[in-house]
């Protein structure tokens, strides 16, 4: 079990990670009305050569953005099961996450046995 001492310390983290990857991807995503974000199309100019840059430039923000979106995603559940009371319990079989992999990645979802 984890205690109160650790559990706040958890719920710290994990606020200060959550404001850490909205800000991140403000940066350079618009979110839409359900809370999802999209890379914005970034403009360096007319020509092929500035096209050709933004287009990879794009796909770069995209895959990033979606890279950070996941990561808030998570991060946002384990606060939502913090104010639960179902935090640091294993998603798939159940059991207590060890406090020392929850202190390692505060927004881990499955114990480390499932993470495997
Ligand atoms: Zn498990």
């Amino acid at each position: 079990m984890i205690d109160e001492k650790t559990l706040a310390e958890l719920k710290q983290a994990l606020e200060t990670e959550k404001e850490k990857l909205e800000k991140e991807l403000s940066s350079f995503a618009d979110k839409d009305e359900d809370d999802e974000y999209t890379a914005r199309y970034v403009d360096y100019g007319d020509s092929e050569e500035d096209n050709a840059e933004e287009y990879r430039q794009h796909e770069v923000n995209l895959s990033l953005s979606k890279r950070l979106e996941s990561s808030l995603v998570d991060t946002k559940e384990a606060l939502a099961k913090i104010n639960a009371g179902t935090y640091g319990v294993c998603e798939v079989c159940n059991t207590s996450i060890n406090p020392e992999r929850l202190k390692a990645y505060p927004a881990a979802r499955t114990c480390i046995d499932c993470s495997n």
